[in-house]
């Protein structure tokens, strides 16, 4: 059995932890990820739902179900962050990874729907880097 890793969103109502052993890790592209992160993809680690706990704030976690693809997403009423839930078949987790405070221990990391991803999230045109605010 290994150890638990925790994390929490943004405000830090909700906190939960996990077993930090993950199967999966998928980074999807698909434009349905694009829209709920606004962002150009969603990072999500698949865990063991028997060893998950939500040590504060489950009445601070609102769920919306889409039908396209079974799509779900949970998030922190108070500040918007996404938040793990179990999937539809209820046989996993979904962590968003940006939500641990730890570094995550998975098998396999694959990229999903990449047919799909914006053409503007290559990494590979960037005129600047900054390690801060660009001010
Ligand atoms: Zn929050
Ligand atoms: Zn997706």
């Amino acid at each position: 059995m290994s150890k638990l890793i925790k994390g929490k969103c943004l405000c830090g109502d909700v906190k939960y932890e996990i077993e930090n052993r993950f199967e999966q890790f998928y980074i999807c592209h698909c434009e349905q990820c694009r829209k709920i992160t606004g962002s150009a993809y969603a990072s999500n680690l698949f865990g063991d739902p028997r060893r998950f706990n939500v040590i504060c704030g489950l009445e601070k976690i609102k769920r919306f179900d889409h039908d396209v693809r079974g799509f779900t997403k949970a998030f922190c009423i108070v500040c918007g962050s996404g938040v793990p839930y179990l999937n539809t078949k209820g046989d996993s987790i979904v962590v968003p990874a940006g939500t641990l405070d730890g570094e995550p221990n998975f098998t396999q990391k694959n990229i999903i729907f990449h047919k799909e991803k914006a053409n503007w999230s290559e990494q590979n045109e960037i005129d600047r880097y900054f390690d801060g605010f660009p001010f």
